[in-house]
């Protein structure tokens, strides 16, 4: 009924010529990253490579980039920005903190309209009040609430067409990721790994909102399907039950796929990173605890797991394997790469999951000396995993510091990878932290952690770091530093560019190549969010969210304290070259 209605609609639209309605088809997301005037998808493309073909701004003309218009979110709701617009047809969606989105008129920066999520008090976003962006299919434009909801808005009045619940926000669920499109089925993760949720990968369909299957991605539990009238069929159980997970834990076993997914074309497979297991708290479950903080290689049609590629056995460091794996070509073969928050980049064939080469991406790393490329399991250094409290005083065990810090080597911010140097550009952290366990146990609604810590910086001068690697020898080919953490994510362009953002306001443009800065931009506050670029005519345009937030002011610890002179905000930058003459 909603489906023919809202096609009855569109038709009338493009017949009265009044609005000309531009469906968004699989066809053209899967040619999302070559297309250069729109913007369809997290990533710039579902492989999310983050790469643009354009060469109007190029490192000769940027230095004349200028702003074209600025947006704010308003209201008395700030905290942290870290949506990646998308643009189509004319206009842009952004979501804003607090489960809001704006759709804006590219041309004149105005807003056409405003969607606000009514939220209820008791949210549990673990890591501030974020959105990270919307997905577009048909005439919708959708997006995952703080409580846990989906909202699929007409693109062109704002209204709900489809609104669904995913899961209790009650029990620690939210939804902070942009859904993913792939093969015409709308995919999504939740997060809540820090409450002991179960993660999962839901598909449905993008038109109507309906479930089309589940797939648990902690060992031991069912994966579901659903038949046209939505009746639940039992679709395997996700691994075996008990294997990897001891006792009962696996039944709040985190996993949370908190950053959602990606998708490549050539291997039809959909790829989401998985968090921490729950509790934080190791000796609790002893074991690998599949399939938290891993990468899992997904069948969109069926939801089966094709693949898995555990990043850290048994993670006692909050390492969250959630990091995006953004798929590539390199000596003829499709590999992914994925820059994972315990510190090693990974080069995976994307097609089988074989480790192919892991290396560091920080200068410093405590709880592994390596990873074995044989077994692709990491060498652990045993003395750095804090101990088990219950073979002390029982309230604590031993303090032990580890690096990275559980925010990460990388954590939500996606890096970018380069088609015209094959390089990889991540923002990355230095930083370390105290951490000891503590006893837990499982209340709905409570934290699941069982550890304390305190995060550290581990240089004088610098925490945050974008990085060219090669994925190719494992080296870093450069790196420009850079005093805060870094949170906000990178673009590449075949202008030779690299563009980032800085939680001290700046977006800046470097040299792909060189690393050697060529422009900056100062937005007001602190920018947490990847920058997108698109053409109008014969203009390329960039655009970034700007607004200070996310985990670091929450969780930083020692390096909180250094960054508290940073200023909240929320708004939106367009840029271009600015006229000649
Ligand atoms: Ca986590």
């Amino acid at each position: 009924m909603k489906n023919t209605m809202l096609a009855v609609l569109t038709a009338t639209a493009g017949v009265l010529g009044t609005v000309q309605a531009v469906e968004v088809t699989n066809a053209m997301i899967d040619n999302d990253a070559k297309d250069q005037k729109s913007v369809l998808s997290f990533g710039m493309g579902t492989n999310g490579q983050r790469y643009s073909t354009l060469t109007q701004i190029n490192t000769g003309t940027v230095k004349n980039l200028v702003p074209a218009w600025s947006f704010s979110f308003g209201g008395e709701k700030q905290r942290g920005q870290e949506s990646q617009p998308v643009i189509h047809n004319g206009k842009m969606f952004v979501t804003a903190s607090y489960s809001r989105i704006f759709a804006i008129d590219l041309k004149t920066g105005n807003k056409l309209w405003k969607y606000e999520h009514r939220l209820p008090d008791g949210i549990m976003p673990c890591c501030d009040v974020v959105n990270r962006g919307a997905a577009l299919f048909g005439n919708l434009v959708i997006f995952g609430t703080l409580d846990a909801q989906l909202i699929a808005l007409d693109q062109d009045t704002g209204k709900i067409v489809w609104k669904e619940k995913v899961d209790d926000y009650a029990a620690g669920y939210s939804m902070t990721a942009a859904p993913l499109i792939a093969e015409g089925v709308l995919l999504t993760g939740v997060s809540g790994g820090e409450f002991g949720v179960v993660g999962r990968v839901e598909a449905r369909n993008p038109a109507t909102g309906e479930l089309l299957w589940v797939r648990p991605t902690v060992e031991g539990h069912m994966g579901y399907r659903y038949d046209k009238d939505g009746k639940e069929i039992e679709n395997g159980v996700s691994g075996t039950v008990n294997k990897s997970w001891p006792g009962e834990l696996w039944k709040t076993g985190g996993a949370s796929t908190w950053m959602g997914g990606t998708y490549d074309a050539t291997t039809k497979l959909a790829y989401f990173g998985t968090g921490n297991p729950a509790p934080w708290n190791s000796h609790l479950r002893p074991g690998d605890n599949l399939y938290s903080s891993s990468t899992v290689a997904l069948d969109v049609k069926t939801g089966q797991i094709k693949w898995a590629y555990q990043n850290t056995p048994n993670d006692s460091w909050d390492f969250d394997g959630a990091n995006e794996f953004v798929t590539f070509d390199m000596n003829g073969k499709r590999y992914g790469g994925k820059a994972d928050r315990n510190g090693f980049f990974y080069v995976i064939d994307a097609s089988s999951g074989k480790l192919q080469n892991a290396f560091p991406f920080v200068r410093k790393i405590t709880w592994a000396s390596g990873i074995d490329l044989k077994t692709g399991r990491p060498i652990y250094v045993a003395s750095n995993r804090p101990s088990d409290p219950t073979k002390g005083d029982g309230k604590k065990g031993s303090i032990v510091f580890a690096a990275p810090a559980f925010l990460g080597a990388k954590n939500q911010m996606p890096m970018a990878y380069s088609q015209q140097t094959g390089l990889f550009y991540i923002p990355a952290n230095e930083w370390g932290m105290d951490i000891w366990n503590e006893p837990i146990s499982y209340k709905k609604g409570g934290a699941f952690l069982g550890a304390g810590f305190t995060i550290k910086p581990l240089f004088d001068d610098y925490i945050g770091a974008l990085r060219a690697v090669d994925p190719k020898s494992g080296k870093i080919v450069w790196e420009a530093k850079n005093t805060a953490p870094l949170w906000g994510g990178a673009m590449a362009t075949a202008g030779g560019l690299v563009f980032y953002g800085t939680p001290e306001g700046f977006l800046k443009a470097l040299d792909a190549k060189t690393g050697k800065e060529l422009w900056k931009f100062q937005t007001g506050s602190g920018v947490v969010a990847p920058p997108v670029t698109w053409q109008d005519g014969d203009t390329q345009y960039v655009a970034v969210v700007s607004g200070w937030g996310g985990a670091v002011p929450l969780w930083g610890g020692e390096v909180a304290k250094k960054v508290n002179f940073l200023e909240q905000g929320g708004s939106v930058w367009v840029f271009k070259l600015a006229a000649k003459g």
